[in-house]
């Protein structure tokens, strides 16, 4: 007698319940004009290829709260890079445009440039990746072949030894440097330079940066000190006004504001009065002037978790959707129901109580 095998349906999965709730929600086309509760479109993605990171920088990753024994997520945990890419396929059905690759650092991930030839595959997504800089000598060129189109380097001294205390693994800035280098020679362009400024410790190094990065071609952005996670011990005195950056800098180089290349873009853009071939700077001012009113990011946790706010405590579970046997219009119409019911504004309403609330740690919520 022939044997029958019995055919798991895996549907029948248990959902979690924030999912559970959301499975009864009316069919939503993917026409890619979908508008949260506040009316914000979905157009950005972010997504946490790790949780692991070379650096401890102190206002991220302290080494009291990331040491030796830290237990990070078991490799089976993490989204596979099929997985990775067909949920890019599901986000750009419904609207994204642009997909950033982010950790943790997300040049620490095994092969990451064949998740990127991956998603260039997908075709129409602009790629984009924000790496430390440790290891992008050695990675620009491929990173470049598989079809990432620019990088954002972070970099918070130009001094050797504030440089080293602030990634607290000893890392000289020369390789940064090589780094930054050498996505410049594969094309990389325009390189974004992010440097987080905290007060008492990198905010002399302001001038020395702009100086360095004047007219280089390369967009020097000054990000104010946020209160992501809670491993920092973040303090609102510690933050250096975006304000204050820009009056330290037009103190030399007199500057002007240029428009916002697009809508929803996260930082300001200035220019050098003095000379047109200067280049611009940016800054991003995420606590004294919100901008949630035209975020239009989604980030995907290294896990699967979507979160629809860098400070949100509860993501939803999509690798449960994956692993669960769900079919990409049925994800396709999870995620709609996530995003129609958007309604998230976190750094609107921050003040000193709301930096104790629950908070999920930026190397894993992906910066
Ligand atoms: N490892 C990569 C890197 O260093 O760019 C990507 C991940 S890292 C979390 C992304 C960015 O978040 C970095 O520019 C980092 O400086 C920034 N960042 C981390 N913690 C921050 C905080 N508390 N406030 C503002 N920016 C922060």
């Amino acid at each position: 007698m022939a044997r029958v095998i019995p055919l798991a349906d895996a549907r029948s999965a248990p959902l979690a319940p924030e999912l559970h709730r959301l499975a009864v929600a009316p069919r939503v086309a993917p026409t890619g004009l979908l508008a949260d509760a506040r009316g914000r479109s979905l157009r950005d993605l972010r997504v946490s290829v790790t949780d692991r990171c070379n650096f401890r920088c102190v206002y991220c990753m302290p080494k009291d709260a990331f040491g030796r024994d830290h237990a990070f997520l078991p490799h089976a945990e993490l989204l596979t890079f099929e997985e990775i890419a067909r949920l890019a396929r599901v986000f750009k059905a419904h609207g994204v445009e642009k997909i950033r690759l982010t950790g943790g650092e997300p040049l620490l991930r095994k092969n990451i440039e064949r998740l990127v030839e991956m998603l260039a595959a997908i075709g129409g997504l602009d790629l984009t990746l924000t790496t430390n800089g440790s290891l992008l000598a050695r990675k620009a060129r491929e990173l470049k072949a598989a079809g990432l189109n620019r990088v954002t380097v972070s970099l918070d001294a130009l001094d050797d030894d504030i440089f080293r205390a602030m990634n607290d693994v000893d890392f000289p800035v020369a390789k940064v440097l090589d780094g930054i280098e050498a996505a410049m020679q594969a094309g990389l362009a325009p390189i974004k330079i992010n440097m987080v400024v905290k007060r008492g410790m990198n905010e002399h190094e302001i001038m020395p940066m702009v100086r360095r990065f004047r007219g280089s071609g390369h967009i020097l952005r000054f990000i104010e000190y946020m209160d992501v996670g809670h491993t920092n011990g973040w303090r609102m005195d510690e933050v250096v006004p975006s304000a204050e950056v820009l009056a330290i800098i037009g103190r030399e180089f007199p500057l002007e504001a240029i428009e916002a290349a697009y809508a929803g873009e996260v930082a300001e853009r200035w220019r050098y009065r003095d000379s047109a071939n200067a280049g611009e700077i940016g800054v991003i001012s995420s606590v004294t002037q919100a901008f949630c009113r035209d975020c239009t990011r989604a980030r995907l946790a290294t896990d699967g978790k979507l979160y629809t706010c860098l400070f949100a405590t509860a993501g939803y579970d999509l690798r449960a959707l994956l692993r669960g046997g769900r079919s990409d219009d049925e994800i396709g119409n999870y995620l709609a129901a996530i995003w129609l019911q958007r309604a998230d504004r976190y750094s609107e309403i921050r003040s000193e109580h709301t930096a104790a609330l629950p908070k999920i740690e930026m190397s894993y919520i992906g910066g």
